[in-house]
């Protein structure tokens, strides 16, 4: 079967679909958040202290795989601080002036959340280090000996950044947030919970075990598990069934080639191709994605997290190694 990348159920980048279905599934409170229990207690312990202090949130960088709930973090916070939330991202912004506009547009106190920061252009960078520091930017208009330079101050807003990989922050831009938080893949158990409220939402009626058979091949990821869900429903209605129980879970993930632990088959094309190509590795990144015909970043943001997590691959300085888990998982003899 010719396998469809652009509709690659397990991807968890958003898609237009999620993004009709997602908006009435995300919590809006901290307390409505499922999991990442330390981040909650910090930013509730930082969004307290600065509404006692009547000051904004200090700046927030948020880090971690796509499809953890950054965006769905950030609303909450401008919720949870009474202050207006705007979305924009890192390559949406091409030129200086579009991010001054967005900059001199705030209101005190609001949130502006930057996804994909990392993706900034460097000139568009360089003129966020004042606006968090100072609240304040420097603009140029003309050319030459007719260029006049203006000095705006901006209200005192909260950034809140998001990124798949902190470490391909510029230092300066990273030194300029106050918290800096990272989130972890979510446990079967809160994905379950995760599942269960979005069905009571959908209105979709799952037991406890469909809605852990669904949490389990979900990558620890909530985008997924929702999209899952969805899907599953589908199957759910076609057969009849009123009810999305362990039986009815198992055979549409079956039926979608969703396997124990997850994978789909474009994971175990690259797990095969490590180990049958490359001898199990090390294998660099850029020459095992120009071997499956895919870019590397989607082997590093989508396919690498949750296969290091379950640690059926590791990173090492000399590249990406196949464990014994993945071919005992493949069904192949692990070289000794
Ligand atoms: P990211 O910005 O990290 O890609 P999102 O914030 O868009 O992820 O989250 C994707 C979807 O997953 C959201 O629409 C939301 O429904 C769900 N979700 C994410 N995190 C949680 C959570 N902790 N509790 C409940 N639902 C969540």
């Amino acid at each position: 079967m010719e396998f469809d990348f652009e509709n690659r159920i397990l991807d968890p980048e958003e898609t237009p679909e999620d993004f009709e279905v997602e908006n009435p599934l995300r919590p809006r409170t901290l307390a409505e958040y499922v999991g990442q229990d330390k981040v909650k207690e910090n930013l509730s312990v930082f969004i307290k202290a600065a509404k006692i202090r009547k000051e904004p949130l200090d700046h927030v960088l948020l880090y971690g795989p796509p499809g953890l709930g950054k965006t769905t973090l950030s609303g909450i916070i401008a919720n949870e601080m009474n202050v207006n939330f705007k979305i924009t991202s890192g390559p949406a912004i091409e030129k200086s002036g579009d991010l001054a506009a967005i900059l001199t547009n705030l209101n005190e106190g609001d949130v502006l959340f930057i996804d994909e920061i990392h993706r900034l252009p460097r000139t568009v960078e360089e003129i966020l280090y004042p606006a968090m520091e100072d609240f304040s930017i420097d603009i140029i208009t003309g050319k030459g000996q007719m260029a006049t330079s203006y000095h705006l101050s901006l209200p005192r807003f909260t950034l809140v950044g998001a990124t798949t990989r902190a470490g391909q922050l510029s230092a300066p831009l990273r030194d300029r947030f106050g918290v800096v938080l990272r989130l972890e893949m979510y446990s079967s158990q809160e994905l379950a919970k995760i599942i269960r409220r979005s069905a009571t939402i959908l209105g979709i009626d799952i037991d406890n075990d469909g809605a852990i058979e669904i949490a389990s091949r979900s990558r620890g990821t909530p985008r997924i598990a929702n999209r899952i869900l969805r899907r599953v429903r589908d199957f759910a209605l076609v057969q009849n069934r009123e009810k999305i129980d362990f039986s009815t879970a198992r055979v549409a993930l079956d039926k979608l080639e969703i396997d124990e632990l997850g994978l789909d088959a474009n994971d175990r094309r690259m797990l095969k191709a490590m180990i049958e190509f490359y001898n199990g590795g090390p294998v660099g990144v850029e020459t095992l994605a120009a071997a499956i015909g895919e870019e590397s970043v989607t082997i590093e943001d989508i396919y690498e997290p949750y296969l290091m997590q379950i640690g059926f691959i590791s990173r090492t300085p000399r590249g990406r190694v196949a464990n014994r888990a993945a071919y005992l998982h493949l069904g192949l003899e692990p070289v000794e």
